[in-house]
């Protein structure tokens, strides 16, 4: 399998925001490295534009969200069939900021999962203990519940990514040990085939010890995808083939 480098975006970015994807290409002498992929999620107002102007240089585009049906009744939220339609390969679903802000439940996230599929988008489906959580001794059966909660009802490919809710935007990540636990028994639930993500203060300084990691093919990075350099740094640190 080829490892994933993920960006998030979350609610940042307005159009002169592409100009970090031109530093990012340039910096990559004109093309993403072909022996990993490497996507953006954008939001969603400028996920047409950048899929246009940037996939042939090889990167890949996705949405932050989608609901779990293909039209209807629902302002303000958008498809599954919408991000295909706009460019995009993946979308994340069930990030914790959703599951927080938005009190989605794994069978909500389960449901987008499975639409993202029907649509032709693989979906990565976010996993992840709070910190109480974790400080009680419960973070491997808090995962547990939430893949089997969450994870689509489809037998095709889709990517897990585990962030710990503490990790997030904080600075703080697990030790590796604990990454190496969490990764192992996420595998053991699923199939060797599925890409597992790690998500949670990744940056160029952390970024080779947290990829070297074994079942551990990826990152989902929120902050430091934002700039060229450091999502370059962490691009890079990744092995190709995991
Ligand atoms: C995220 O929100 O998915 C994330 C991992 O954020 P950060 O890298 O900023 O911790």
């Amino acid at each position: 399998m080829k490892s994933l480098i993920a960006g998030n975006w979350k609610m940042n970015g307005l159009s002169a925001a592409s100009a970090e994807i031109k530093a990012l290409i340039t910096k990559f002498a004109g093309s993403a490295p072909d022996d990993r992929d490497v996507l953006i999620c954008p939001p969603a107002t400028l996920l047409m534009a950048f899929a246009s102007s940037f996939s042939d240089e090889g990167f890949e585009f996705g949405g932050q969200d989608c609901h779990a049906n293909a039209s209807g009744a629902h302002t303000g939220d958008i498809s599954a069939e919408m991000l295909a339609d706009a460019g995009a390969a993946y979308v994340i679903v069930g990030h914790s900021e959703r599951r927080a802000d938005h009190a989605e439940t794994d069978a909500q996230v389960k449901a987008k999962a499975d639409a993202a599929l029907n649509a032709g988008l693989s979906p990565i489906v976010c996993v992840g203990e709070t910190r109480e959580e974790r400080e009680a001794g419960k973070a491997l059966d808090v995962v547990a519940a939430q893949l089997d909660g969450s994870l689509p009802q489809t037998p095709s490919a889709f990517v897990i990514a585990y962030e710990p809710v503490w990790a997030i935007g904080t600075g703080l990540t697990p030790t590796i040990d604990d990454i190496a636990e969490m990764h192992a028994h996420i595998r053991n639930k699923t199939r060797a085939d599925i890409r597992v993500l790690y998500g949670g203060s990744v940056k160029p300084a952390n970024a080779q010890e947290i990829l070297a990691v074994k079942d551990v093919n990826g990152a989902l990075v929120g902050g430091a995808s934002l700039k060229a350099d450091d999502f370059y740094g962490i691009i890079s640190a990744a092995p190709g083939d995991v």
